[in-house]
């Protein structure tokens, strides 16, 4: 639940990060365009007060006026285009210190958004660890709770078979026992691969705990059922296991049910299953119960 809910708040968290970059993006774009814009409208204001000064120039040397005073309006002409000429060299000055600044920004944009990137793909990672066996790298229990829950739905609403299967390896205690927890440990490995191999990719297996495994398979009936399921306990007798020079083999017991219209939830149909897998041990391990 800790987990769930953690991984929620981070989930928030970045689609805000992420709303607030797409803001923060937008925002730097539009200002860029201000710049441009206000550059070439300052440029064009310039040029207009130019043409001004000109015509004015123009006008007064065809005067016929004092010399004098034509001289004090060139001088006044000329005062206001040094000061036009010092105004253009300082907006151009400002217009590239914003610029710098604002490429500075996007590159800090781009740094920020790639780290929100490489978060996102960690939750993700994350995500399927959190739903794999980290022993046998199949989906756990987690795992299977989820599809199982969609499964079983799906089943009861549109009336299709789905078969549940519990598998418990038989006195894998005695091999703990005998031959040490390690040995133990790649057993579950090599069972669990073998499982995984006999069964099709439309079948799901999880490892559900302990030595025990869960197939959840659709769109089979019993007698192609009871035919896959005799196929994956033959499959895993036929390993040659060897401990401290002893060759065994290890058996299995499956017991296996169908979702029932009547199931009122999923751990319903588990139960039943359960039960044929009980029925299975009792009556001598190394055999399927369908029930
Ligand atoms: P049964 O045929 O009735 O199923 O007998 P069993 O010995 O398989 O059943 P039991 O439930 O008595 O013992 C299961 C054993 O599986 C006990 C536990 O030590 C072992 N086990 C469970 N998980 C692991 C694991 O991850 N690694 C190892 N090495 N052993 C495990
Ligand atoms: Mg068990
Ligand atoms: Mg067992």
């Amino acid at each position: 639940k800790n987990i769930n809910s953690e991984k929620e708040i981070s989930q928030h968290f970045l689609q805000a990060i992420n709303a607030a970059l797409l803001n923060v993006k937008h925002i730097v774009d539009d200002s860029e365009e201000m710049i441009e814009i206000s550059a070439n409208e300052r440029k064009g204001w310039d040029s207009s007060v130019n043409k001004n000064v000109n015509n004015i120039e123009r006008a007064v040397n065809q005067l016929n006026a004092h010399v004098s005073l034509k001289q004090r309006i060139s001088n006044e002409l000329n005062d206001i285009v040094k000061a036009m000429e010092h105004k253009r060299d300082f907006d151009q000055l400002a217009h590239v210190e914003l610029s710098q600044q604002f490429g500075k920004m996007q590159e800090k944009l781009s740094i920020v958004e790639a780290q929100a990137q490489s978060y996102k793909s960690q939750l993700e990672e994350q995500k399927q660890l959190r739903l794999q066996d980290a022993l046998t790298k199949l989906p756990n229990r987690a795992a299977l709770d989820q599809r199982f829950a969609v499964e079983f739905k799906n089943a009861k609403d549109y009336d299709k078979p789905l078969w549940v299967v519990v598998a418990d390896i038989d006195h894998f205690k005695r091999i703990n026992d005998s031959y040490g927890h390690n040995a133990g440990d790649k057993t579950l490995q090599v069972i669990a691969g073998a499982i995984s191999k006999s069964l099709r990719g439309s079948e799901f297996i999880a490892r559900y705990g302990g030595e025990e495994f869960v197939f959840l398979i659709p769109l089979a009936n019993k007698r192609s059922l009871l035919s896959i399921l005799t196929r994956v306990r033959e499959n895993i007798k036929a390993i040659p296991f060897k401990f401290k020079q002893e060759s065994i083999s290890i058996t299995i017991s499956l017991g296996a049910t169908k979702v029932r219209l009547e199931d009122e939830n999923p751990e319903a149909t588990f139960e039943r299953a359960d039960q044929a897998l009980y029925r299975a041990k009792h009556n001598g391990r190394d055999q399927v119960v369908i029930g």
